[in-house]
């Protein structure tokens, strides 16, 4: 799809704030004390695994479910008790909900009739919105007869033709082949940033989550867990649960038991593994890490990121930490492999073995370095420490 370069009327950009969200099910909880604010035209994401109360979170907004408690505003206007129509709220469905019996033209049509505005000015608007997302020559077809692509485009259309103040997206991708998908992410962002509109977008695919957002939030069991970009919420994740929600594949973590000797050391939590092999003991670290000393915890969970793995030939000099292990697996994938080391009975995944791939022989024992910054560590509770 091509987002044409056509000047389209400015939207009135608005902010939406949440704030102390809480929506109850008769004893279940979806949502506590929930909230966000998100400033004018900015594409915010929020990413969680299923049940975890995202589409709560959009219908609240809408107005398409009362809510227990808290505040939500649109533009700094107090909507808790408008109805829906009166919210200036637009949203779009995995499952795009066309009238099969219309054809494009009036499905896109649709929302302004109901408004009752004159025939041209509807014209007009969907002439527009139809040039916009390329979709002008499907204006006299029935849904049955394009594809899923151009059914999302449509849908996209119908939403964005009121020219609304807050643009709500339920996984509208889901539907899509993987190609499709990896497209329409891209044409919807550049359409969003286009016409300017506040946007809240729902997914449980973190890769969708990534690439669209400006600001993602990481959602488990009805709470905000973590609130940042993109980039910030992959370096510095809160805790494990979100460390282990974003990237592909995801991130290592490896047990290790604090020894606070003369200097501080973690020895791999592992009885199977070899205490003799020094390569499991990390020296120094406080030197490094200085609040590791502080803690007062036995044990700690390091996080390692698959791509932060580097493979190490023999005694090949590195500044950082050295592991040795077992190579228990290769998966090629093309493009890049993923291996696979065994050190007693953890595992830990690494992503960028294609240039070494020959080194890589299952049932070999090989040495590997991480460096000193690529380390992220957690809590036995599983909360990030600052290092
Ligand atoms: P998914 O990604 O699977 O769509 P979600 O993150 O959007 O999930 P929600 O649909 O918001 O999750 O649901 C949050 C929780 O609320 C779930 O436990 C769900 O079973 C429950 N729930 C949602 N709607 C209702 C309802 N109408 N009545 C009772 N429980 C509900």
């Amino acid at each position: 799809m091509q987002i044409k370069s056509i000047q389209v009327e400015a939207i009135i950009l608005t902010t939406l704030s949440i704030r102390n969200l809480t929506k109850k099910y008769g004893h279940l909880t979806a949502l506590e004390n929930f909230s966000l604010e998100i400033s004018s035209g900015e594409f915010m994401v929020l990413l969680g695994p299923s049940g975890c109360g995202k589409t709560t979170v959009l219908r609240c907004i809408a107005g398409l479910t009362d809510i227990t408690s808290g505040e939500i505003h649109i533009g700094g206007e107090l909507v808790n008790k408008l109805p829906p129509k009166d919210r200036d709220v637009a949203m779009v469905f995995q499952n795009y909900s066309l009238y099969p019996h219309m054809n494009v033209y009036d499905n896109i049509a649709f929302p302004l009739k109901m408004r009752k505005l004159q025939k041209n000015q509807i014209n007009e608007r969907v002439q527009k919105i139809a040039n916009l997302l390329n979709i002008s020559n499907l204006l006299e077809r029935k849904p049955k007869e394009i594809s899923g692509g151009q059914m999302q485009r449509v849908a996209l259309g119908r939403a964005l033709v009121r020219e609304p103040k807050i643009f709500l997206m339920d996984e509208p991708l889901s539907n899509l082949d993987a190609k499709l998908r990896t497209e329409m992410r891209v044409e919807i962002k550049k359409l969003q940033k286009k016409v300017g509109i506040t946007t809240l977008y729902i997914t449980h695919d973190q890769a969708e989550a990534m690439s669209m957002a400006d600001r993602v939030g990481i959602m488990n069991a009805g709470k905000m867990l973590q609130l940042d970009s993109p980039q910030k919420v992959y370096n510095e994740p809160t805790n494990q649960f979100v460390a282990s929600f974003i990237g592909v594949p995801p991130m290592n973590f490896l047990k290790f038991r604090i020894i606070r000797e003369k200097s501080l050391c973690l020895e791999l939590d592992d009885n199977t593994a070899d205490k003799h092999n020094v390569e499991f003991i990390i020296r120094n670290l406080d030197v490094l890490y200085s609040n590791i000393a502080d803690i007062g915890e036995e044990k700690i969970i390091l996080g390692i990121r698959p791509k932060d793995i580097i493979f190490l030939e023999g005694d090949e000099k590195f500044e950082g930490f050295r592991l040795k292990g077992e190579i228990a697996y290769v998966e090629s994938l093309g493009d890049e492999s993923i291996a696979e080391i065994r050190l007693g009975q953890s595992s830990l995944k690494i992503s960028n073995v294609l240039s070494k791939i020959d080194n890589f022989v299952v049932g070999k024992e090989a040495t590997f370095g991480i460096k000193y910054d690529k380390i992220n560590l957690f809590s036995s509770s599983g909360e990030r420490i600052r290092m």
